[in-house]
């Protein structure tokens, strides 16, 4: 049954990034039709660790990472809310002289895309991070970095899109897209609707969409591992990393210090913690943060991403079919990046072009072999 509705953007899929785009496209105006499956930030964007890092990122990702940043700074005026975002700086962990090099050698590539880091060892550093167990041989300080809290920030910017006059179909799946050559006809299980521009924001799903538009990509779901522990003394004053991975926390106002580290599992729907994984990496993580020995930890948990095997998002227009956008994959880094995305998405279906470089996230890379024309392409999803 058609309710008659056209929009001149829709979009599949409500997490940070589909709402994000969703809230800077209708501010210029355009009538946004966005269409989630469940709720608004419900999946990776609402349950992810929460770091907002630039730091550790590849160069290809540093000018959208860094346009994406200078928004985090303006979540109360855009979203109604700081989401808890707090600007604690990102220190990145070295635990021997090999992955001191390895940060020196960051920093000075990522001073070239003006980012600026501070690498830190020896005695210097002992005496600025007391608290630090002796495994931590140096670090590398992002002082812009910092983190947030996904449970808040992700559901306002879907309720901002509404508020700035987007159509937020929650509980919606979108089941149908066909492209007719001159505009897409939607289908969800009780209504239809056309739209001139559609948006492929399905997260660790989007690839049964570009799928059936001729664009399948390599993607993987993972199950990042985490948890958290009951109220601590404050003492841990940067959110933390590790030189090649592995370990990751951060401290929120309330004490609770949250980390994660390894991989649970899942069924591509659904993720769940490791329980071996979160003993092993606690244990690592004690040798850096003497203070966790006796914490108790109080939750567990995981959530679904999707992952590409170069670890960089699938960003920009379909080689396929006209109007057709995407932007899923972002292999456990997208928190950051979406408010940034969100603004490459608006300008691309605004002004037909963006001024942040996104070449290397292009869906080609993975396609160029196999790529079709499917001016007349009907999917099927879940
Ligand atoms: C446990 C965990 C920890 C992480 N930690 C960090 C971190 O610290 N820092 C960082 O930068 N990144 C982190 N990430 C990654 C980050 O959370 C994701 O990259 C980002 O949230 C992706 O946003 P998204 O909007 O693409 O996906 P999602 O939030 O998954 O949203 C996609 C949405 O599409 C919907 N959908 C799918 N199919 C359809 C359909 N047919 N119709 C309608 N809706 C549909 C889904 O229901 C879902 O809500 C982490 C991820 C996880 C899982």
């Amino acid at each position: 049954m058609s309710d008659g509705t056209h929009y001149d953007v829709a979009i599949a899929g409500g997490g940070l990034v589909g709402a994000s785009a969703a809230l800077n496209l209708a501010k210029r105006g355009l009538r946004v039709g966005l269409f989630e499956r469940r709720f608004c930030g419900a999946q990776a964007s609402g349950v992810n660790y929460g770091g907002v890092r630039c730091q550790g990122r590849p160069a290809e990702q540093l000018p959208l990472a860094l346009r994406a940043r200078r928004v985090w700074d303006r979540l109360p005026e855009l979203i109604g809310s700081d989401g808890e975002f707090v600007v604690s700086g990102h220190l990145r962990l070295a635990r021997s002289d090999a992955d001191l090099d390895g940060l020196h050698r960051y920093a000075q590539m990522a001073r070239e895309h003006g980012l600026e880091l501070q690498v830190m060892a020896g005695d210097t550093f002992h005496r600025r991070y007391p608290w630090l167990g002796s495994r931590a041989v140096g670090g590398s300080l992002c002082a812009r970095d910092g983190h947030a809290n996904p449970r808040l920030v992700s559901p306002a910017f879907a309720r901002a899109a509404r508020e700035a006059g987007a159509d937020i179909r929650e509980n919606t799946a979108l089941t149908e897209a066909v492209f007719d050559g001159a505009r897409f006809r939607l289908r969800t299980r009780d209504a239809s609707f056309t739209a001139d521009w559609l948006i492929n924001t399905a997260g660790a799903w989007g690839n049964t969409l570009a799928a059936q538009f001729g664009e399948a990509v390599p993607l993987e779901p993972i199950y990042p591992n985490m948890w958290v522990t009951e109220p601590l003394p404050l003492f841990i004053t940067h959110n933390l990393g590790v030189f090649g991975g592995g370990i990751y926390a951060r401290q929120v106002e309330r004490g609770n210090v949250v980390i994660g580290g390894g991989r649970g599992s899942g069924n591509g729907e659904f993720g769940q913690p490791s329980t071996d994984t979160t003993r092993t990496v606690m244990r690592d993580a004690c040798q850096l943060l003497p203070m966790l020995e006796h914490a108790l930890v109080i939750r567990t948990w995981s959530g679904v991403e999707g992952a590409t095997p170069d670890d960089n998002p699938i960003i920009g227009a379909s080689s396929t079919t006209p109007r057709l956008l995407h932007a899923f994959g972002f292999s456990g880094g997208g928190f950051l990046l979406a408010p940034g995305v969100g603004e490459v998405l608006a300008d691309l279906v605004a002004d037909g072009a963006t001024a942040t470089p996104i070449g290397a996230f292009s869906v080609e890379r993975f396609t160029r072999a196999n790529a079709t024309s499917s001016l007349s392409t009907t999917h099927q999803m879940q």
